[in-house]
């Protein structure tokens, strides 16, 4: 029936969008099963943050990772946006938060300041008891709330007498701190960002080429008592510029990629908790 019709281009469309239609469906529905049954199929993937002038593993970020029954690994990009349009971020975020606290509880034996870092989408922060339910599980942990940090993007600070705002003020009073991740990517004026309680600035990777623009998020942070880290470090030449414009934090794959928990108990363990930066990547 297909040639009765011919070979039109409106019919490609078709089959294209019925192709990515089917898998967005597919995709919410296993993420849905796999949540609800806690199936081990979503795990978290572990990157350090380091100082780059040593190497010094100052802190970990936690990023969720997916492996779908039909697809296999879906990358986190694709399905955060399914979760936050199914309604399922809140219980995929208060896992992740969960599992990176617990692990945290561990790590601290070896290293009691080590900061864990949490990405939190838009979405979650419309839910007016977010910062309760971090409170109680910061709480369930036993881990102080110093020690976590949540990530955001600039948009969340657009408006600030919404749901966001209140759900981040009462965080910075639960004593979490707060970053802005992607920082410079998105829209947000100096005007937004002073009227937050800012703990640290992630320069957007696509600047981590551009040292006079790090600079001035370098300058922009500390005007804002915030720190600046780097993020997306992969060369010794990035990671030379970041130590001559004075960031304390960066993050890469110069030093490490996200991976599993115990890769970085064993990184923690060796040589005094350094990573020694490796052009290669390490894998
Ligand atoms: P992000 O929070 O900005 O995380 C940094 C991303 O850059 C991660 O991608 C990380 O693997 C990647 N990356 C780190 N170092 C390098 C490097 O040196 N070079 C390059 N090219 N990439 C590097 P990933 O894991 O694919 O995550 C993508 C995004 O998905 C994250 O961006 C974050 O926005 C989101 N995401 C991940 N996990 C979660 C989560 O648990 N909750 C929410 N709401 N979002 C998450
Ligand atoms: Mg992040
Ligand atoms: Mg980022
Ligand atoms: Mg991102």
């Amino acid at each position: 029936k297909a040639k009765a019709r011919g070979r039109g281009l409106v019919e490609v469309f078709d089959d294209s969008m019925g192709a990515v239609a089917e898998r967005r469906l597919h995709l919410e529905t296993q993420l849905r099963h796999d949540l609800e049954t806690g199936s081990g199929a979503l795990t978290v993937a572990f990157q350090p943050v380091v100082e780059p002038a040593g190497g010094r593993i100052v802190g970990v970020e936690a990023l969720a990772r997916w492996s779908c029954a039909r697809y296999g690994a879906v990358g986190p990009d694709e399905f955060i946006a399914v979760a936050e349009d199914a309604g399922l971020i809140h219980d995929l975020g208060r896992s992740v938060l969960r599992i990176a606290l617990e692990q945290s509880v561990w790590w601290h034996r070896l290293r009691p300041d080590l900061e864990v870092a949490v990405n939190v989408s838009p979405v979650q922060l419309h839910r007016a008891d977010l910062a309760d339910e971090v409170g109680h599980l910061l709480a369930r942990a036993g881990v102080s709330p110093q020690l976590l940090c949540l990530e955001v993007t600039e948009g969340v600070l657009l408006d600030p007498h919404g749901a966001s705002a209140a759900n981040l003020r009462a965080l910075h009073e639960l004593g979490v701190k707060l970053a802005v991740d992607d920082f410079g990517a998105g829209y947000s004026s100096l005007s937004q960002l002073r009227r937050f309680p800012l703990d640290v600035l992630k320069a957007d990777r696509s600047f981590v080429d551009d040292p006079p623009i790090l600079r001035a998020v370098a300058d922009l942070a500390t005007a804002l008592g915030a720190q600046a880290l780097a993020e997306g470090v992969e060369t010794p030449e990035q990671r030379r510029q970041l130590v001559e414009l004075g960031y304390a934090r960066a993050q890469g794959y110069l030093w490490a990629r996200p991976q599993p928990a115990d890769a970085v108990t064993e990184a923690l363990r060796a040589a005094g908790g350094a990573l020694q930066p490796s052009p290669a990547g390490h894998p």
